[in-house]
């Protein structure tokens, strides 16, 4: 399996990688670094191009996308009804980029897509990255907060709490990341309920195997059949 990972910085892509693994049970193929968008709206508007990119001029099995929500809608279940799309959610609108690629572009590579897989860090990735350690850090608290118009922390607050400072050197953010998501390594479920934004990331990866036995069955039956 070739994954690639789209993130906003270095320090989310060296945490990312042990999320997906400890989700997959097994180390993916990660294909060379170097996709990296400057926050949003960058990761939306370069998605389609990676996304292009991978599928034609690469083997690349799936794309992992990890985005932070700050101040957006959250998506919660009742975006997940049958073509319904939220055009304020940011989960929405990156699932939204994969599937308008997969209806355009043609099959390549023995493959009909670049399979997806979309997080969204609520309201940053430090909140994972506290999960397990500070029980008040969780999405529902965020989304109560939403509701409520009285925010449970900020995100400056979270990276002091991770970071002990709000503006980490890269060297300590990514030393801080590994250290955090270490925890989740063996067992990603606590931050699958506590987040679930990223319990939707962990859904996608999970149903890469399948997606891929289907994808075999449609190149190995014969034409027109
Ligand atoms: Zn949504």
């Amino acid at each position: 399996m070739k994954v690639a990972l789209l993130s906003e910085s270095p320090a989310d892509e060296a945490a990312l990688r042990v999320l997906v693994e400890a989700v997959l049970g097994a180390p993916p193929h990660f294909v060379a670094a170097g996709l990296r968008a400057r926050g949003w709206p960058n990761v939306a508007q370069v998605l389609p191009a990676v996304i292009r990119h991978l599928h034609f001029q690469t083997d690349t099995d799936a794309l992992v996308v990890v985005v932070d929500s700050d101040d957006s809608v959250v998506h919660t279940a009742a975006h997940e009804r049958p073509d319904y799309f939220h055009p304020q959610c940011r989960m929405c609108e990156l699932r939204a980029v994969f599937r308008r690629a997969a209806k355009k572009l043609p099959p390549a590579h023995g493959r009909t897509r670049v399979m997806r897989g979309v997080g969204v860090c609520v309201p940053a990735v430090e909140a994972w990255y506290l999960c397990g350690r500070d029980a008040s850090v969780t999405e529902a608290a965020w989304l109560a907060g939403q509701g409520s118009g009285r925010q449970p922390y900020s995100r400056a607050e979270l990276k002091w709490r991770v970071y002990g400072t709000d503006r980490p050197s890269l060297p300590h953010e990514i030393r801080c990341a590994l250290q955090a998501v270490e925890r989740h390594r063996r067992d990603p479920r606590r931050l699958e309920g506590d987040f679930p934004g990223f319990a939707a990331l962990a859904r996608d990866l999970r149903a890469w195997t399948a997606v891929q036995k289907n994808e075999q069955k449609t190149f190995e039956s014969p034409r027109g059949s």
